[in-house]
């Protein structure tokens, strides 16, 4: 089967040009590695997905291309709410050493757009799209694989850029540990205006919610009931504006798994981005967590030795795995016996003077992961 078609040859064959697979190529093509990026589909995924990066994500992706943020809304205020709309608590994460604002709110296409622009500038990196991949083998010397189209390439490395569903994954025989959560969340995004500057978590046990302001509009997300059917979101829209002011762009439910590939490598073949670990996305770190790989991978295939990347990787995927668990479990308490007792624990803890500048500036500063420094 793997007889027919022309044959590409080239270092790395980047598998998914989504954000992770499209920085991982942008990395490789700086530092003059030859690498072939194909994707299944033939344009960015339409939908927003991540909506927020952290200061070091900011930088990563500054050094990739000056300007892929550009329009992002930045050092936005985080607020969490009680059910009464009173303030337990508001957060303001600090700029990073590398001068990029704690927090920055931005559309995924569009970032995934400028990224395909910027790969097209790299000589060393060819972007196919509509291109799937169907089938791969590896020996010592490299691995072979076969596109949608019957073309075949030979390449040194094969790097699963492919998701949380990786067709490279499940190929390789590489399982998925962790967990998936137990109830699903109604995402709403609206386009227009809306007075709404903060980054909200309304800890309702009626119906928890996470809102932020977007460029060009707004996102909701309400937690639903394991089995319920998604609500109609004009209602829910209405107890904070005025829903006929904005147009809904979408209504999609999403289940959240908190995982992690068992191994990152299999021989010449690697996972990175959702391939290789899927979180919450309540602290905003899935992308994040997915340009980092891209960004020290990049790297150690350049120096022809990835042997390091899953070891400085996983723990800080982890960490931020706890951190967004963390969020999720506080703002989703569903019994209001419990859902009173944090109220009160968080609206004085955010009041005592050491805790409290502490939580204020964000707690932990998972943002410093070491893989700029590198
Ligand atoms: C509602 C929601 C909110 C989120 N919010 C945030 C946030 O605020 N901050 C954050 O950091 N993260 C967030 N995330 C997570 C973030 O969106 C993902 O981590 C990110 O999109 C993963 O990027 P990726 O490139 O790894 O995978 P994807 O974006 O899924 O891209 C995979 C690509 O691989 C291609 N592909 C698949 N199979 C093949 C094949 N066989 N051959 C060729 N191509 C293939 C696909 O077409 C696709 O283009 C959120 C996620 C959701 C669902």
């Amino acid at each position: 089967m793997l007889e027919q078609g022309p044959v590409r040859t080239c270092e790395v064959l980047v598998v998914g040009c989504g954000p992770v697979g499209a920085v991982l190529a942008a990395r490789l093509g700086a530092l003059g590695v030859e690498a072939l990026v194909v994707d299944a589909a033939t344009d960015v995924h339409p939908l927003p997905r991540a909506v927020a990066a952290d200061d070091e994500v900011q930088h990563l992706l500054d050094l990739t291309a000056p300007g892929l943020l550009e329009g992002a809304l930045h050092d936005v205020g985080v607020r969490l709410l009680s059910a009464s709309r009173r303030e337990l608590g508001a957060v303001r994460l600090p700029a990073g050493p590398s001068g990029h604002s704690g927090l920055a709110l931005f559309s995924q296409p569009t970032l995934e757009r400028r990224l395909r622009a910027h790969l097209a500038t790299l000589e060393p990196v060819t972007v196919a799209l509509g291109a799937e991949l169907v089938s791969w083998h590896q020996d010592v010397e490299g691995v072979r694989a076969r596109l949608g189209d019957g073309s075949r390439v030979r390449a040194s490395w094969l790097v699963g850029c492919d998701g949380a569903r990786s067709y490279v994954r499940r190929s390789a025989g590489i399982v998925m540990t962790g967990r998936e959560l137990e109830r699903p969340w109604l995402v709403v995004d609206v386009a227009g205006e809306v007075d709404r500057a903060h980054l909200s978590y309304t800890c309702d046990p009626a119906r928890p919610q996470v809102d932020m302001p977007l460029p060009g509009g707004h996102r909701w997300e309400w937690l639903l009931q394991p089995g319920e059917a998604a609500p109609d979101p004009i209602p829910l829209l209405a107890r904070d504006i005025d829903p006929s002011t904005v147009q809904v762009l979408r209504a999609a439910t999403y289940r959240y798994g908190a995982r992690q590939a068992a191994t990152w490598r299999a021989g010449r073949v690697l996972l990175a981005g959702d391939a290789a670990h899927t979180m919450p996305p309540f602290a905003g770190h899935g992308l994040g967590a997915g340009i980092r790989d891209a960004w020290v991978l990049g790297g150690m295939l350049a120096a022809g030795d990835p042997s390091g990347y899953q070891a400085l990787r996983s723990p800080h995927v982890r960490a931020t795995t706890r951190q967004s668990l963390l969020l999720g479990a506080v703002v989703e308490a569903r019994s209001p016996r419990l859902a009173r007792s944090r109220d009160t624990l968080l609206h004085s803890a955010f009041r005592t003077p050491v805790l409290g500048r502490w939580l204020s500036r964000g707690g932990p500063r998972t943002s410093a992961s070491g893989v700029v420094a590198r």
